[in-house]
């Protein structure tokens, strides 16, 4: 770059080891891509695999798929799309106020939902268990498959060629599945901003799930009285706001929360590290102990209000009725396409020499939105649907 307004990448990240603490990840020092390309003028590294992750197809189908509610029961509720914008502003948030790499953060939670089936765990319950003789199917793997294989973008490499540090990131546990190209290397522990990714995933479904369940009238103010966490947090903005209407108090009482678990999240986060004294990136990743972690306090109140949404949420009669047809429309296509492939599109087919059958139909149908897979269903066994 020539004018010396513009900030470059060297520039860019030269302000980054000022800027960012010690135990940050550093995008100059990404360990690289699988296939190596050159730098850009003035996007980092990551900057580059969020702008990647956000132009790609899957990202798109983000708006059609589901966690908990379908795309037909109405148009206010959480999409996978929203609650990934959701989840990545929560860890911006987070990895600013602790000096972590923002954008790398960033990276990772936008493309970290990309390998969900429609219908939520359902589908991915479902998928499982058809795949069960292929080594099974899970989520984080499929966001893996499809970064690395399944997007066709670029001519000399197949899927994103993202960097290393937001492939372990999505990966999360680390795997023994079998995956076509090198996993990336594993450490003790993930970076600290896949740490606070993946926190700041569970912040945000956690939160919009109430929200989500209160519009529904899946949930009731009076259940959720029972609900220690969610009570001493609405009484606290009932005290603060008098004569604010129930719609008010109801987004304000989603915001406390998020404020609280957030806020304690990065004190508990800065004494932890402080503790540790990690002088790298590298050694943050080798502690053996997650140094991104709530109070055991706020923990426990959060898993206390987890285990509330299990019981009357994600297994609320109306969900578990939808959970159920979501998995017989998953079995159902997959046994109509085992038993005859010639139904499917012509590009699964090509794939079928080198990922093996199974596995390419699963591709297939994990990329599916709600919507998508819903209308094939009818397709394929309605009589009066037009095929
Ligand atoms: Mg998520």
């Amino acid at each position: 770059m020539t004018s010396s307004l513009v900030r470059d990448r060297a520039r860019y990240e030269a302000e980054e080891r000022e800027r960012l603490a010690a135990f940050a990840t550093k995008s100059a020092d990404s360990r690289g891509r699988l296939v190596p390309e050159a730098s850009h003028p003035y996007r980092t590294e990551f900057q580059r695999d969020r702008d990647r992750i956000v132009h790609s197809r899957a990202f798109r189908r983000l708006e059609y798929k589901t966690q908990v509610f379908v795309y037909h029961e109405g148009d206010h509720y959480r999409t996978r799309l929203t609650h990934t914008l959701e989840g990545a502003q929560i860890a911006r948030t987070i990895a600013r106020a602790l000096r972590l790499n923002e954008e790398l953060a960033e990276a990772i939670v936008l493309a970290h939902d990309l390998g969900h089936t429609p219908f939520g765990h359902a589908g991915e319950r479902a998928l499982h268990q058809l795949l069960a003789a292929e080594g099974g199917f899970e989520h984080n793997r499929q966001t893996l498959r499809v970064v690395d294989l399944l997007e066709e973008r670029y001519p000399g490499f197949r899927g994103l060629n993202l960097t290393e540090e937001t492939r372990a990131g999505v990966l999360k546990h680390g795997a023994a599945w079998s995956h076509p190209l090198p996993l990336p290397a594993a450490a003790a522990s993930p970076s600290l901003e896949a740490q606070v990714a993946d926190l700041a995933d569970e912040i945000a479904y956690t939160n919009h799930d109430l929200d989500d369940g209160l519009r529904s009238g899946l949930l009731s103010l009076g259940l959720l009285a029972e609900e220690p966490l969610w009570h001493a947090t609405r009484a606290s903005v009932v005290a603060r706001m008098p004569g604010a209407s129930e719609r008010v108090l109801r987004a304000q009482t989603i915001v406390a929360l998020i404020n609280r678990l957030v806020t304690d999240l990065i004190t508990a986060s800065a004494a932890r590290i402080d503790a540790a004294g990690p002088a790298s990136a590298a050694a943050a990743r080798a502690r053996p102990e997650a140094l991104i972690a709530s109070s055991p306090e706020v923990a426990g109140a959060a898993r206390a209000l987890k285990r509330f949404l299990f019981e009357h949420l994600y297994h609320h009669p109306r969900v578990l009725r939808m959970n159920r047809k979501a998995e017989r429309i998953l079995g159902d296509l997959y046994a109509i396409y085992r038993a005859e492939p010639r139904q499917l599109p012509r590009n699964v087919v090509d794939r079928f020499s080198e990922e093996g059958e199974a596995r390419a139909i699963a591709d297939y149908i994990a990329g599916m939105t709600d919507r998508f897979a819903l209308a094939e269903h009818k397709k394929l066994l309605d009589p009066h649907e037009p095929v």
